[in-house]
């Protein structure tokens, strides 16, 4: 099977930020991240271009996108002291909007990696 190598590929499971993974992938799946950790290996090699999970879940029923980010300022809107968590496995560009959005709303911020 040929694989497409990837340089210099970042990995952004954890605070870390590897920016020197190289990944050896097909079409769907990455097969090797050679040079990341074992946490980092875990995510990329678990990680596909398959869809198991609808885009958005609400109270465990299938729903829009739109639908589900209207519910969810909702609740962040109603609560008293809103928690912005979580953060690990998302982009740069997305934590950026997530600190955006705790200021916003006058709330908390935190990672995953306060466990
Ligand atoms: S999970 Fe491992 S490879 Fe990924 S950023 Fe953290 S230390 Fe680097």
């Amino acid at each position: 099977m040929d694989l497409k190598v990837i340089d210099h590929a970042t990995c952004t499971f954890c605070g870390c930020v590897c920016d020197d993974i190289q990944l050896h992938a097909d079409d769907t799946r990455i097969h090797k991240a050679k040079g990341a950790c074992v946490l980092g290996k875990a995510w990329f090699l678990n990680h596909t271009t398959e869809r198991h999970y609808p885009a958005a879940l609400i109270d465990g029923k299938e729903a829009t996108v739109e639908e589900a980010i209207q519910v969810a300022a909702d609740l962040l809107y109603e609560a008293d002291m809103p928690l912005v968590y979580g953060m690990s496995n998302t982009t740069c560009e997305a934590q950026r909007e997530c600190v955006a959005m705790a200021d916003l709303l006058g709330g908390l911020l935190d990672s995953h990696t306060s466990l």
